[in-house]
């Protein structure tokens, strides 16, 4: 099963997408995390993405899109993939879309998690102020959200046409997002020949 969670930045994409691994073995595919990877390491790549994601802007659809095929045959090989945090543009969903088909796999579920951008904003203060991570700055977190509602939330329709997409509450509990999410992975998609 190939499942996107998405949302804004900080609505609980990544929170979630663990506990799927933790309870279903599903293999997590977060460019946000592979990109950090990449910074850590030293590589050329990070060099190249750091000082765009610190100000909380998108790197290249060819960079995420490279990173993701690195990596998909051995998730399909899995089972299947919990995407966090891709595709955040129309190119990259295109691109996934492509790369499915030449597996003969394709997206079962896009599961949006609905967070305002108060309770975003407060929750990002609050990391940053734990984890330090620089593009939760209040001005990166800025340019991410617009980024998001500029790049990624016009993908909404994208999914809703294909009729993959659940909104789930994300304000209420970790618990009860979990749950909502588990609801929505049961029901069966009609496939559409
Ligand atoms: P969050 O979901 O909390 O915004 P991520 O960890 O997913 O954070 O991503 C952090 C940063 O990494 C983004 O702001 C962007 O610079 C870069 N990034 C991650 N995924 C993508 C993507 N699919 N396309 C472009 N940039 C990305």
């Amino acid at each position: 099963m190939n499942v996107i969670l998405f949302g804004p930045p900080a609505a609980g994409k990544g929170t979630q997408a663990k506990r799927l691994v933790e309870t279903r073995g599903m293999i997590q595919l977060s460019t946000g995390d592979m990109l950090r990877e990449a910074i850590a390491s030293g590589s050329e790549l990070g060099r190249e993405c750091q000082a765009i994601m610190s100000r909380g802007d998108l790197v290249p659809d060819a960079v995420v899109i490279a990173l993701i095929e690195a990596q998909l045959k051995a998730a399909e090989d899995a089972g299947g993939a919990i995407f966090d945090g891709f595709p955040r543009t129309l190119a990259q969903a295109e691109s996934l879309d492509a790369m499915l088909a030449k597996l003969g796999k394709q997206i079962d579920h896009v599961i949006r998690l609905k967070v305002d951008d108060e309770a975003l904003l407060s929750r990002v203060a609050s990391r940053f102020a734990d984890q330090g991570r620089p593009d939760d700055n209040p001005d990166s977190f800025k340019v991410r959200l617009d980024a998001y509602n500029r790049n990624t939330a016009p993908l909404l329709p994208y999914y809703a046409d294909k009729g993959l997409l659940t909104e789930v509450d994300g304000m209420s509990s970790i618990e009860a997002v979990s749950g909502a999410i588990d609801t929505a992975l049961a029901k069966d998609r009609l496939t559409i020949a």
